[in-house]
């Protein structure tokens, strides 16, 4: 068995490489931490999914690995000396091959996940597990829908025909299911609360569809919902593998790098 305690030393005199995988607002913030620790080298991995993605600090790698093997190939070929999963919550196929690729090349993995949201007094929730649950639940009950879950996951509510659907993506999906009744808002969070509460009032919303993204902050259309009395479908987060130190801070992370390093 590798053992996954102690980083895996690089050449001598070098920086320890440390590979954040991101795509994350928090994989931004943990990469430039990451640069004023002495001694640590940061490259950060994005998946390239995005046009123009938002570049980390430091070295930028950009493009999948090839799966956990590919993963584990790459780790030993480059030196890394531990791996932190900074990905999305809902990435969860890269989370699997993380923990499976530094498994493989005996290389150290921290999870950094945000916390999720949870329901509190006044909200009105039904938690689901997948698309169909969700579709399932809205067709029982809702009439007009803000559909805030993400352009290429929008196929599992496009034959609810008596449901009208405010459809939010920051990118226009492509292609666009066959929506009997929907409008498309092209648009880009975070939202401040006065404008959620408009746009729910306006659109006279009564459900909103969405995932447990989750964050340290209040999200403004879940406060808004709460307000308003407007019910909420939303889909739990898939799972990660367990047994992997977790953190949900930066802080927690940079703490965690140099207790591996004996700092
Ligand atoms: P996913 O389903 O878990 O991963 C699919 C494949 O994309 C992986 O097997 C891997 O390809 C590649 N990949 C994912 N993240 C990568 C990374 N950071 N660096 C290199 N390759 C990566 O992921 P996803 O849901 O498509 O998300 C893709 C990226 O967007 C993630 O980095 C995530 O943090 C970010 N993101 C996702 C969401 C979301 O809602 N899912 C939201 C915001 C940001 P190989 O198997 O070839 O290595």
């Amino acid at each position: 068995m590798p053992d996954l305690t102690t980083p895996r030393a690089g050449a001598a005199g070098a920086d320890l490489m440390v590979l954040v995988l991101g795509g994350t607002s928090e994989g931004f913030d943990l990469a430039r931490a990451l640069t004023r620790e002495p001694a640590a080298r940061v490259v950060s991995s994005l998946a390239g999914r995005t046009a123009n993605p938002r570049l980390p600090i430091g070295e930028v790698r950009i493009g999948g690995f090839g799966g956990a093997d590919g993963l584990a190939a790459y780790l030993r070929s480059t030196g890394v000396g531990m791996v932190i999963d900074a990905t999305h919550p809902f990435a969860a196929t890269m989370g699997g091959n993380a923990e499976e690729g530094c498994r493989q090349a005996g290389v150290p993995l921290l999870r950094l996940e945000r916390p999720a949201w949870r329901p509190i007094a006044g909200d009105n929730w039904t938690e689901v597990d997948d698309w169909d649950e969700a579709a399932n639940a809205v067709g029982k009950l809702s009439q007009r829908v803000l559909l805030a879950v993400g352009r290429r996951e929008l196929a599992a509510f496009a034959a609810l025909d008596h449901v009208w659907f405010l459809v939010r993506s920051v990118d226009p999906p492509n292609p666009v299911p066959a929506f009997r009744q929907a409008e498309l808002l092209l648009a880009r969070g975070p939202f401040a609360l006065d404008d959620e509460r408009r746009l729910l009032a306006g659109h006279r919303i009564d459900t909103i569809l969405c995932r447990n993204s989750g964050g340290s902050a209040a999200d403004a259309k879940l406060v808004a919902a709460r307000e308003l009395g407007i019910r909420v479908v939303i889909r739990r987060r898939p799972p990660r593998p367990a047994g992997l130190p977790r953190v949900s801070s930066v802080s927690e992370a940079i703490l965690w790098v140099r207790s591996m390093c004996g700092r």
